[in-house]
């Protein structure tokens, strides 16, 4: 058995998992495992798996990518990684099967296996969703950047781009699969992992906050 920490940052699409995790990863050092992110690239580079979750997008309907294919995609990445280091993991698992499969690649006791359950309201996400732009070359979040006067990625001068599951018709859908398909992992999470609710309706700033002293409490 491991005994290194690990954490999952679980919550539904726009409760703001992605820009929580990167201040973690400043603060605490943990090595960020962006699911989506990495899929992204995956399917960029033209590879056949690559090529197997572009279909699954190019449906348009928000749906989550088989089981099997971004299981043996995770252990491919964590095999790579390597395990000398905490994992902080945004994106996966999203069904109880892919956290059965992490249980088996991570090795940890459920005190070792952080999960942060970031709660939003339903108002707010949809919101939030609709104007969320990320940058096209480093994935930063921004939003209503255009309100805020701001046409570029402040980090890398990249173009802001609306991504494609963030277009309004796939957004209910988005949350629909969450709620059938991932939700049930706070359950699971009762007894295979030390859960941690964080109310991520407030401000950024505010939920960094909270993250923050409940990590820094754990960790000690
Ligand atoms: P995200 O950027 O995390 O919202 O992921 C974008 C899309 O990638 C999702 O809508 C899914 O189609 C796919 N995806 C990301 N993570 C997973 C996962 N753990 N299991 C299945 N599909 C995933």
């Amino acid at each position: 058995m491991q005994t290194l920490k690990h954490l999952i940052i679980l919550g539904p699409p726009g409760s703001g998992k992605g820009t929580q995790a990167r201040m973690i990863e400043e603060e605490f050092g943990f090595f960020f495992f962006g699911t989506g992110d990495l899929l992204r690239q995956e399917a960029e580079s033209g590879s056949e798996i690559g090529q197997k979750f572009q279909a699954v997008w190019d449906r348009g309907k928000g749906e989550l990518i088989s089981n099997d294919l971004v299981d043996d995609f995770v252990v491919k990445k964590v095999k790579e990684i390597g395990l000398s280091k905490g994992i902080m993991f945004d994106g996966y698992p999203r069904t109880i099967r892919q956290a059965e499969n992490l249980e088996k690649i991570l090795k940890v006791i459920p005190e070792n296996l952080i999960v942060l359950n970031i709660e939003v309201s339903a108002g707010l996400l949809i919101e939030r969703m609709e104007t969320r732009r990320v940058c096209s070359k480093c994935d930063k979040v921004f939003f209503r950047p255009e309100e805020n006067g701001i046409k570029e990625c402040n980090e890398c001068g990249g173009k802001l781009i609306q991504r494609q599951e963030d277009s309004s018709g796939v957004i209910s859908k988005r949350i629909e699969v969450y709620e059938q398909q991932t939700k049930p992992l706070v359950e699971f999470y009762k007894t295979h992992g030390t859960l941690v609710n964080i109310n991520g309706n407030p401000s950024i700033d505010e939920v960094s906050k909270e993250i923050s002293e409940k990590l820094k409490e754990i960790l000690k």
